[in-house]
């Protein structure tokens, strides 16, 4: 018989989140409830009226009309979104790769910068997809406990002198942050490539690391358009890094993984819709304040300090029974068991309060 998956694929957790059922309000992924950025969205709006036969019906011949978003190839590496952010963040278009969400840059970057049978090291508990993609690319993952304060331990990172270390800030699903100056020492003192991922930086108004990032040659900065700008569904996301490494990750990375309606939304909203981002961010901050007030100094629940766009409760109950809970009033939301060095935990979404009050109401319930 012939062989068909490559050894111990199988053994290689696939990405399976359950369907909830009678849910409407889903807190469980840290997507913005707020809505989409109203100019990129506007912007697809047009580009998809352009696209449509109708348009070029009126005589236009095919070969002069604008670039049709659906039946042509899009840039090779979203190049309009690439001179977007290199204008807004600063940098040169060469520090700049995109993908198919950050999820896509992470897998190359893995792929591009470290060989087979090397180690990634990381914090347990942080991004789950990270020990997924190491393994996917032959790499082999080591999880590092987080201190007490919920900051990676830089020092123990370190020590494990992995080829690539991977640094979530702030962290999921503990939403705590690494002190900048931590972040600093991981990447002065890494014998390899450092991969800082930064997909809620936005909700922690935490100092932008571009100019560092970019004047060492072995650090990736990773973001994505999925958390706070809204564009989940359209998988966009970004990695800042020095020329020779992005070079590489484009590589690795393959062709057209941004499409064109994708390419089109997030430089748009990187250009015109700042302001709105900025109004989204503030109210989840205030939000989050605000769910994490009132459970603390309750028995039975302890929030952590988050800085992303969720909330996260280490609790003492079976977090799988508290989630049930929470479906049966419509609210989905994330449990997490027996994590590293906190037990059983809720990583909850914050959404404008209007939606919120409910969660509100059944906390006070579970912790009176
Ligand atoms: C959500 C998330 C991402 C990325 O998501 P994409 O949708 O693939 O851009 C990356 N890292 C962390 C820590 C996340 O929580």
């Amino acid at each position: 018989m012939i062989r068909i998956a490559r050894p111990g694929l199988e053994r290689i957790p696939t990405y399976a989140p359950q369907p909830l059922v009678g849910v409407d309000l889903d807190l469980r992924d840290n997507t913005n409830l707020w809505g989409a950025p109203p100019r990129a969205l506007a912007a697809v709006q047009t580009a998809l009226q352009s696209a449509a036969p109708a348009a070029v019906a009126g005589g236009l011949p095919l070969a002069f009309a604008p670039a049709n978003p659906i039946t042509q190839y899009p840039s090779v590496g979203a190049s309009r979104l690439v001179e977007a952010l290199a204008a807004t963040l600063g940098v040169d278009p060469r520090c700049v790769v995109t993908g198919c969400g950050s999820d896509d840059v992470i897998d190359a970057a893995f792929r591009a910068l470290a060989s087979p049978g090397e180690r990634v090291a990381h914090a347990d508990p942080s991004f789950s997809m990270v020990p997924v993609f190491a393994r996917l690319n032959g790499l082999e993952p080591i999880g590092v406990p987080l201190l007490a304060d919920g900051a990676a331990d830089v020092d123990s990172l370190l020590a494990t002198g992995a080829r690539i270390i991977y640094l979530c800030s702030p962290n999921n699903p503990t939403g705590t942050v690494t002190p900048r100056a931590e972040v600093l020492r991981l990447i002065e003192h890494a014998p390899g490539i450092v991969l800082i991922d930064e997909a809620y930086a936005e909700f922690a108004g935490t100092h932008p690391l571009w100019a560092e990032a970019t004047a060492q040659e072995h650090v990736l900065i990773l973001r994505t358009f999925s958390k706070a700008w809204g564009l989940a569904g359209l998988r966009v996301g970004y990695g800042v890094g020095s020329p020779a490494l992005i070079e590489a990750v484009v590589r690795s990375r393959g062709p057209y993984t941004v499409n064109a309606l994708a390419d089109l939304a997030a430089a748009t909203a990187v250009t015109e819709d700042r302001a709105w981002l900025a109004q989204v961010v503030d109210e989840a901050r205030a939000n989050r304040t605000r769910l994490d007030a009132l459970v603390r100094g309750r028995r039975g629940v302890r929030p952590w300090a988050s800085q992303g766009n969720f909330v996260f409760w280490a609790v003492d109950a079976d977090a799988m029974a508290l989630a049930d809970r929470f479906q049966e009033r419509g609210i989905g939301v994330r449990a997490f068991r027996g994590l590293r060095g906190i037990g059983d935990a809720l990583r909850i979404g914050v959404a404008p309060w209007s939606q919120l009050g409910r969660v509100a109401q059944l906390a006070e319930e579970l912790w009176p």
